[in-house]
């Protein structure tokens, strides 16, 4: 069988389970072949050799049960970073730049410290981190497997202005009130009995990453009433939250005393993160 053949069978065996069936099988056999998309359009007509016919065989037949690319690969980019993943945290989307955009436009000038609270793989730490390397960035979450994984991204991609803490929200003794500029998190949001957990990828990712309570809000209203006191005077708290989510977080944030408090839409037009910024100086509350 030669690798023009391999792909197409792919493509027809995940045609019904994967929008995505050419691309997905494309993806896999350059990954395990290590081969590039230039080469595979200029020699397809290569035989494969049986040990690799059988690994993409594997692969696709993972696929084809829904298994996600990005843990089949062990890896995702996110804001232009390469990112090791595992099943241990969420795949890092392409939505959450949108937090990390938020971030960098609302950051101060002069360096700070800036926390992202629930960091899984370190995504959305490394990518502040990146732009911003004369900040301090703590990344915190309370699966030690997560906080091991963001750890060996940020050694891989050499940030050495980050630190990783095993620890529930703020719960970490090292945490110092009223030390950070930005707090920043994409807490679980889904409601526990959402259809939508029963679907594509979301199926394979943590449930402890996904879900927050009946209505979706649990983490993030615990994150919204702690944050203050871990922010300086004039910081900002920023969150991802669901497409319908966004009244009920600037609500809450509102109750809870931030000021400026807003939303902004991500590339489809829906609001999906929230920001606010903590107007009162420290012990006035
Ligand atoms: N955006 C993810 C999804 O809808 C959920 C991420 C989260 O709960 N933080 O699949």
């Amino acid at each position: 069988m030669t690798f023009d053949q391999a792909l197409q069978a792919a493509r027809e065996r995940l045609a019904a389970t994967s929008a995505t069936a050419a691309l997905d099988a494309e993806v896999l056999l350059l990954a395990l072949s290590g081969k590039s998309r230039a080469w595979l359009y200029g020699f397809g007509d290569t035989e494969l050799d049986s040990t690799l016919a059988a690994r993409f065989d594997e692969w696709i037949e993972r696929r084809a049960a829904g298994e996600p690319v990005a843990y089949l690969l062990g890896m995702r980019e996110f804001f232009g970073l390469p990112l090791e993943v595992s099943p241990v945290t969420l795949i890092p989307r392409p939505d959450t730049e949108l937090l990390v955009e938020q971030a960098l436009a609302l950051a101060s000038a002069e360096p700070a410290k800036a926390l992202d609270l629930g960091t899984g793989s370190g995504a959305i730490a490394l990518a502040f981190a990146s732009q911003r390397p004369d900040w301090q960035v703590i990344g915190s979450d309370r699966v030690a497997e997560a906080v091991a994984l963001a750890q060996r991204n940020a050694e891989r991609l050499g940030l050495g202005n980050t630190r990783w803490l095993h620890s529930r929200w703020f719960d970490h003794r090292e945490l110092a009130p009223h030390s950070f500029a930005l707090i920043l998190s994409n807490p679980p949001y889904i409601a526990e009995h959402d259809r939508h957990l029963e679907q594509g990828d979301v199926r394979f990712e943590p449930r402890s990453a996904l879900v927050a309570g009946s209505d979706g809000l649990d983490d993030i209203r615990e994150i919204i009433v702690a944050s203050p006191d871990y922010l300086v005077p004039g910081g900002w708290l920023l969150l991802e939250h669901g497409y319908d989510q966004a009244s009920a977080v600037r609500q809450l944030m509102e109750r809870q005393g931030f000021a400026r408090v807003a939303s902004a839409r991500d590339l489809g037009g829906h609001e999906r993160v929230t920001f606010g910024q903590q107007a009162t100086a420290p012990g006035t509350h």
